[in-house]
């Protein structure tokens, strides 16, 4: 059993550098507009839908619902699960490229539903600026890359890490506040 459940946002910030995870933590009660850069708030925008439940009110549909697995020790929200189709979805602003991390999410969002009940036999990302789908399987292989990353994050020491390479550095919304 896990007492310090993984929140499956964070995942994503880990990828892109584990020293930024430590930034979110820290910063993640502060108002939203002080130190969010453009592309997250547009980010954020996107999802608001789903956050307030405007995408859609069938019944057949869950979205932006909190779900959570004491197996893997994770904890967060889906995005979209359609019960009929047993598919989960992933929104993303605009994808110009596939992350370890967004495939991270979705893994992370469909062990949590089974672990509840609910089957997922397909996942896909989907684009909202160009439109465009993408599916996602998860493998063994992947199972076991998604594993080592929670327990990566899991023994993850801000101490002994060392900085990102320097073009993540000059694209970091933390920037600023990272001591280099
Ligand atoms: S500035 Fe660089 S080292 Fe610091 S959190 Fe961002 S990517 Fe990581």
């Amino acid at each position: 059993m896990y007492y310090d459940h993984i929140q499956i946002s964070k995942i994503n910030d880990y990828i892109f550098c584990p020293r930024s995870l430590y930034f979110h933590s820290v910063y993640e009660n502060f108002d939203k507009g002080q130190y969010k850069a453009k592309p997250q708030i547009a980010g954020i925008i996107a999802h608001k839908t789903i956050d307030t439940n405007k995408f859609s009110s069938r019944k057949n549909i869950l979205q932006g619902t909190e779900v959570f697995s004491e197996k893997y020790g994770i904890i967060g929200k889906i995005d979209i699960y359609d019960k009929d189709k047993k598919e989960l979805i992933e929104r993303k602003r605009a994808i110009k490229k596939i992350y370890d991390g967004y495939l991270f999410q979705l893994y992370a969002q469909k062990l949590c539903l089974e672990e509840i009940g609910y089957k997922v036999d397909k996942m896909k990302l989907y684009s909202l600026t160009d439109n465009k789908v993408y599916p996602i399987n998860l493998s063994k292989e992947q199972l076991k890359k998604f594993n080592n990353t929670l327990k990566a994050i899991r023994d993850f020491d801000l101490t002994v890490s060392k900085c990102a390479d320097a073009n993540k550095c000059n694209n970091c919304i933390y920037h600023e506040l990272c001591r280099k």
